[in-house]
């Protein structure tokens, strides 16, 4: 019998279907912020959440994911996807949404991972910065990006200007890809404020001369 129209057409809840979210920018401009949103209203949506972020990432909380301006959520520090994994398979079936912070600090293999989760019909929010310090692209985002159902790129308050802000600034002369820490280390930029070599903190260049 030839497929007609009729048996083709979507049929509502046949399946479980899961769906990747990527939430990106630079540092401060909220993505911690949006992500702990979203975990908290499927919480009251009573969906089963299980969270993590990078051990790497230990600047405010051990047991959280937490925002510059104090929100925060329960998370499981990890070191690698492999522990990731480790931590998530065996409790698969109890979990419908996973959150990851930033998720900038795995490496490539957590975009299999999210394919895996999306293919086992979960709903993945994953959080991250989508540029280094120099300004270029910083994996696994931009393949994140690709993958994703919905992306969501916000930006900061540029900290010379005013702006909106697309760059992280990081303040002094280091060139080491991670350096990890806040307000002092590094800041929001505009497309124009912002140096890649490295550069002062943008309140000092407010200050006038002499
Ligand atoms: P991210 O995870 O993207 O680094 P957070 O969610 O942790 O950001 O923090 C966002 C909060 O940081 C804002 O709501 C605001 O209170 C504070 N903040 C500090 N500096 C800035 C800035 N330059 N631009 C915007 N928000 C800032
Ligand atoms: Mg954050
Ligand atoms: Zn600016």
């Amino acid at each position: 019998m030839t497929e007609t129209a009729q048996s083709r057409s979507v049929q509502p809840g046949r399946m479980e279907v899961g769906r990747i979210e990527v939430i990106t920018g630079p540092m401060f401009s909220g993505k911690s912020e949006e992500l702990i949103r979203r975990l908290k209203r499927a919480q009251i949506a009573r969906l089963r959440i299980a969270s993590f972020k990078p051990d790497i990432d230990l600047r405010y909380q051990r047991d959280a994911i937490a925002s510059h301006s104090a929100h925060s959520i329960e998370a499981v520090a990890v070191g690698d996807v492999a522990r990731l994994r480790a931590a998530l398979f065996p409790a698969l079936e109890t979990i419908d949404v996973v959150g990851i912070d930033e998720a900038q600090f795995f490496d490539d293999t957590l975009v299999g991972l999210a394919m895996e989760l999306v293919r086992a019909g979960k709903r993945v929010v994953l959080a991250g910065l989508d540029t280094t310090f120099a300004g270029e692209p910083f994996a696994p985002l931009p393949a994140l990006m690709a993958i994703a159902d919905e992306v969501e790129k916000l930006s900061a308050v540029c900290m010379v200007c005013g702006a909106p802000a697309i760059h992280t600034q990081r303040l002094g002369t280091s060139q080491q890809l991670v350096v990890v820490g806040a307000t002092g280390v590094y800041e929001a930029r505009c497309r124009a404020c912002f140096r890649p070599e490295g550069d002062v903190p943008g309140a000092e260049q407010l200050k006038l001369p002499g």
